[in-house]
């Protein structure tokens, strides 16, 4: 399951692709922290270096200093050989496997990225062009998909059609660069062109740049990205990610505006937010809680133990701005619930007098299963609960979630051109019939 991912990819002539992609994966990290790939090709020969764990832990300079050549694809999470970098989810595999199979191609044991990556391969070796490959499979890659491909000689990015996940074009000197979210472009030294349309298949060779639409596409961004997923100093659907997630505070504030001393955002991923609520509101914003930078889901993955105490690790108090104090503490989102639980009773501990919670989006009731790492049903705690229950739960004196309304309109943008799955059960991509996934511990 490639949920949490990141991709990006470099090609021009001169360029040193692989340290570009470094660079790229490094600023992509938040979309992917169990392990690292780049491939990289100089025109002869695909070469390899991935491995588990951060970028800064996969990637020596020995490793890079291997990696020579103008282009190359790098992905966080997972990196097959043959260079396919896939950032997305397939629900239903049947079209899929039921092709391989009639081909007489293994599918046992594969999972969905490297079952497209066989499809693309038999194509390639009946004698296809990489173009024509992609061109010829793409029916059969029924669900979510941002993907990078890289041969020895050309790089293909291809959206699906509703263009779920992000994925976008930049430029470097006379190359070109492909990359999850804008915010690696910037990394990178490269200016943000626009976005890969959905179902659009862009190919970078020595003769430049071609893009041909394989189906008319219906854009339908996931809304997650803009509620936490994607940095904040990214641009996504042309809106910078730091001022929606502001608004999405400034219109949390306009529905419910409590009676509190301070505004504490969750960091990292709430501050944002916590700043447009403390702006509209007029309530002073503090930090009471440090976030240590340097833990990791990988760390804490491990053992149960210590994710049951993974808020104390990653978050500590400052008691000096909670005592006495009524808190506001504003979290871009509950999904199960265990953290903003852990939040509450640390803040009353550290000495608050009173804890209202406030969420910077609706309630997640529904699973998703096109790339974000929400889980089954019965684990969100507001699949089975209500607010006032949900509130009991974590032990708040208030729970308020932005409305859904209010979620769009801090967009700026239409609801037609978001899939807003996991807070409305709609799912604009057929999920199939093996939809429920296993847990994946966060
Ligand atoms: P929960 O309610 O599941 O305990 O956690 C909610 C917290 O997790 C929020 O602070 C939010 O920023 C964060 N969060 C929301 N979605 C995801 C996700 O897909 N993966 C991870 N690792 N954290 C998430
Ligand atoms: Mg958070």
């Amino acid at each position: 399951m490639r949920e949490k991912c990141g991709i990006f990819g470099v090609c021009g002539p001169g360029l040193e692709a692989a340290r570009l992609v470094h660079t790229g994966l490094w600023t992509l990290q938040h979309r992917g922290q169990e392990s690292s790939g780049i491939s990289v090709s100089d025109g002869e020969t695909i070469r390899t270096h991935k491995g588990p764990g951060l970028v800064a832990h996969v990637y020596d300079e020995a490793a890079l200093s291997r990696l020579a050549g103008p282009m190359a694809i790098g992905h966080n999470r997972y990196s097959t050989s043959g260079a396919l970098a896939h950032n997305g989810n397939l629900p239903d595999v049947s079209r899929l496997v039921a092709f391989l199979e009639n081909n007489s191609i293994a599918t046992a044991g594969a999972n969905d990225s490297e079952l497209m990556h066989r499809a693309i391969e038999y194509r390639l070796s009946t004698g296809a062009s990489l173009e024509d490959a992609i061109r010829e499979c793409f029916d059969l890659f029924t669900g979510v998909f941002s993907l990078l491909l890289m041969t020895r000689n050309e790089i293909a990015a291809v959206r699906d059609s509703h263009g779920i996940r992000p994925l976008s074009l930049g430029r470097l000197h006379a190359g070109f660069i492909f990359s999850s979210e804008t915010c690696a472009i910037d990394a990178a030294g490269g200016v943000f062109v626009r976005d890969i349309r959905p179902g659009e298949l862009v190919v970078v060779d020595k003769g430049g740049l071609r893009s041909v639409q394989l189906v008319n596409g219906e854009e339908k961004l996931d809304i997650f990205e803009f509620v936490y997923f994607a940095r904040p100093d990214s641009i996504l659907l042309g809106r910078r990610v730091n001022e929606v997630r502001r608004n999405l505070g400034v219109n949390l504030a306009r529905e419910h505006a409590v009676s509190a001393d301070v505004v504490i955002p969750v960091p990292d991923s709430a501050i944002p937010a916590a700043l447009g609520y403390a702006g509209e509101t007029g309530l002073p914003l503090d930090f009471g809680l440090l976030k240590n930078r340097y833990i990791h889901r990988t760390f804490i993955r491990p053992a149960q133990s210590l994710r049951e105490n993974g808020v104390k690790l990653k978050l500590n108090p400052i008691p000096e701005v909670l005592r006495g104090r009524r808190v506001a503490v504003v979290d871009d989102s509950i999904v199960r619930g265990t953290t903003a639980r852990q939040i509450v009773e640390m803040l009353r501990h550290s000495g608050a007098q009173e804890v209202h919670f406030l969420v910077s989006s609706p309630p997640v009731r529904f699973p998703d299963f096109y790339g974000i790492d929400t889980p089954r049903p019965d684990e969100l705690v507001a699949s089975g609960m209500s607010v006032e229950e949900t509130r009991e739960y974590i032990g708040a004196d208030s729970l308020a979630y932005l409305s859904y309304e209010g979620m769009m309109h801090a967009t700026g943008l239409p609801e037609s051109r978001f899939s807003t799955s996991c807070f409305s059960g709609v799912y604009p991509v057929d999920i199939g019939p093996n939809a429920i996934r296993q847990k994946v511990p966060r």
